[in-house]
């Protein structure tokens, strides 16, 4: 998939979240999976639709990351060697799902050093240098 066509589904895919606050969309690609199965998903931070309404918040709101991997297992797409390509920056739980998943790479944006999530980005970043996961920055990604 090339740049411009994963920004402009990750533009599409971010009016779907659910979450008011920061809206986040990732796509897999698993080049792989080879031209005659699909080889892509996209996914956004929100809840799955049986979620119970009562309990929707801004804690409990499932990452863009998570949902990926989720949609990955469930459409069966192979998630080892895939890429992630993300509008944000992982956070530590992310991370370790993206090592647990065994992904080949990131693209993201530059991680948070300064805000709220400062300490989990930084905690994601050197947990997924030290995993041996490319991670390669699109500034285009950057808030
Ligand atoms: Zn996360």
């Amino acid at each position: 998939m090339d740049k411009a066509t994963a920004l402009h589904t990750l533009e599409g895919l971010n009016k779907y979240s659910d979450d008011p606050d920061i809206q986040v969309a990732t796509i897999v690609v698993n080049e792989q999976a080879g031209a005659d199965h699909h080889n892509a998903l996209g996914a956004w931070n929100g809840w799955v639709p049986d979620f119970p309404e009562e309990l929707r918040n801004g804690s409990t709101i499932i990452h863009a990351e998570v949902m990926a991997i989720m949609a990955c297992a469930r459409q069966g797409l192979e998630t080892a060697g895939a890429t992630m390509i993300v509008n944000w920056f992982p956070c530590l739980h992310c991370a370790q799902l993206i090592v647990g998943a065994e992904f080949a790479k990131v693209i993201c944006s530059e991680p948070d050093i300064a805000g709220k999530w400062a300490d989990s980005h930084a905690d994601a970043l050197a947990l997924l240098v030290r995993a041996g996961i490319e991670i390669e920055h699109w500034p285009e990604l950057n808030r």
